[in-house]
């Protein structure tokens, strides 16, 4: 049953024997707690954490014989109803100490240094800290010695990150550095998933399969959808983590309130305003378009707007186009396919989308017309990037940071430009504007900056 530990999981998803269960149990090397209690409101779910009447539905149930209350919540990973037992390994995880785990001879520059130490003393005192870095600041590399240091001590660390590419993309650069400890990854579909060990790579989604498993737990893209408008998310980290134990978050955009808090101190953060090649980052320019969606109607696109993506093909420069939804993606990836049909557009829920985001990679798509979706994450080296209708809610001050976040990440390339088309200028537009020239301001007054 040693696989048990760590985890927490129906009765009925166990495959022991009724009698070896008992017996587990009667032993306490197990524990069993109802899946679902009740509250004055209703029912609160012990997995999840939802208490939303709305969210929990009946069936006849066979194995208790009534109309049975289930969660519909986190049904997707086997359901949790009223007559549901929930198990999990009573007994300490045994553990093991990692004598220098790292095998990893990169470098980290002074202000990835600097954190890397904060967040090292972090996870030696489990304490909660925030590492806020500018998008291409290196924030994967600076865990490492702070992860090291908790290997050593036996310490399990579990990094959460909400999307499967970005754990996908982690795990082989995490089995480099730490080659001799043994890592599982946790995604829909993974054989791995639950799977405890030294290192864990997880979707926060999958954090819910874990009970008091990690003495380390780091939250990556603290601010992304969907951990920020989710608090089942953070009920899974509170119960994935064990009591005693360090909380590591990793954002380039905190959330306004948060930023407050570290203002007033009331929250602890490193910020690391400086990316790893010491260049400044690309400010975005705004540009007024008039009304485009209009012009979009009637077949055409925004003169200027026109303009700075023939003057991308013309130069060869690869570029990333935004728009707010699918069908402007789709209007506007028209148009300019009659400019050039090498040109494709990639949103959010197209199946499709990997091998795009490949083409260009590989620089056969010499523009993509995109929704947010591909805001984060996706890394080329030498590109430039326009939004089409920078004014639109969907583009909050954070999405904005995150889109211009995308150019001059590169050291050969740490240049480009930024253009914010809009009709309109909006206050997150400003926001996002002030909140990249506040970190370029920090980077020089700190010395970090090359130039
Ligand atoms: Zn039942
Ligand atoms: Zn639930």
């Amino acid at each position: 049953m040693a696989w048990l530990y760590g985890q927490r999981l129906p009765r009925e998803q166990l495959p022991f024997s009724q009698d070896d269960i008992d017996a587990a149990l009667h032993a306490s090397w197990l524990h069993e707690q109802p899946g679902l209690i009740k509250t004055s409101q209703g029912w609160r779910c012990v997995r999840c954490g939802n208490d939303d009447r709305s969210r929990f539905a009946s069936f006849p149930c066979a194995r208790c014989g009534t109309d049975c209350c289930y969660c519909r919540k986190c049904l997707s990973m086997g359901r949790i109803s009223s007559c549901t037992r929930l198990v999990h390994v009573k007994k300490p995880l045994p553990s093991e100490q990692y004598a220098a785990p790292l095998d990893w001879n990169g470098t980290l520059s002074a202000a990835q240094e600097k954190a890397a130490m904060e967040v090292k003393q972090a996870v030696l005192n489990g304490r909660e800290l925030l590492v806020w870095a500018v998008c291409g600041a290196g924030k994967t590399e600076l865990l490492f010695p702070a992860i090291a240091v908790a290997l050593e001590q036996g310490w399990r660390v579990g990094l959460a990150t909400p999307r499967t590419d970005v754990v996908r993309e982690l795990a082989p650069r995490f089995r480099q550095a730490f080659p001799r400890v043994p890592l599982t990854v946790w995604y829909g579909g993974s054989e791995e998933r639950g799977r405890i060990a030294p290192l864990v790579l997880s979707t926060t989604h999958q954090l819910l399969r874990a009970y008091r498993a990690f003495d380390v737990m780091i939250i990556d893209e603290v601010d992304a959808f969907p951990y920020s408008v989710e608090p089942m998310l953070e009920y899974a980290v509170s119960q994935a983590r064990k009591e005693q134990s360090s909380l590591i978050y990793l954002t380039a955009t905190p959330s306004r309130a948060w930023q407050l808090d570290i203002r007033r101190g009331k929250r602890q953060a490193v910020v690391i305003p400086a990316r790893y090649h010491g260049q400044p980052l690309p400010v975005p320019s705004f540009e007024w378009c008039g009304n485009w969606r209009k012009r979009l109607e009637r077949g055409r696109l925004p003169e200027n707007v026109l303009a700075w993506v023939l003057r991308r093909l013309e130069q060869g420069k690869q570029a990333f186009l935004f728009v707010p939804h699918i069908d402007e993606l789709e209007a506007v990836t028209h148009l300019l396919q009659q400019v050039d049909n090498r040109i494709v557009g990639v949103h959010a829920e197209a199946p499709d989308r990997a091998e795009y985001v490949q083409a260009f990679r590989d620089g056969s798509v010499p523009l993509l017309v995109t929704t947010t979706i591909l805001e984060r994450g996706v890394t080329v080296p030498n590109i430039d990037v326009a939004v089409l209708g920078a004014e639109d809610r969907i583009f909050t001050e954070s999405a904005l940071v995150q889109i211009a976040g995308r150019v001059g990440r590169s050291a050969s390339f740490p240049d480009g430009d930024v253009r914010f088309f809009h009709h309109g200028k909006t206050t997150e537009m400003v926001r996002a504007r002030r909140h990249i020239l506040r970190m370029n301001e920090e980077a020089k007054k700190r010395g970090l900056l090359h130039r």
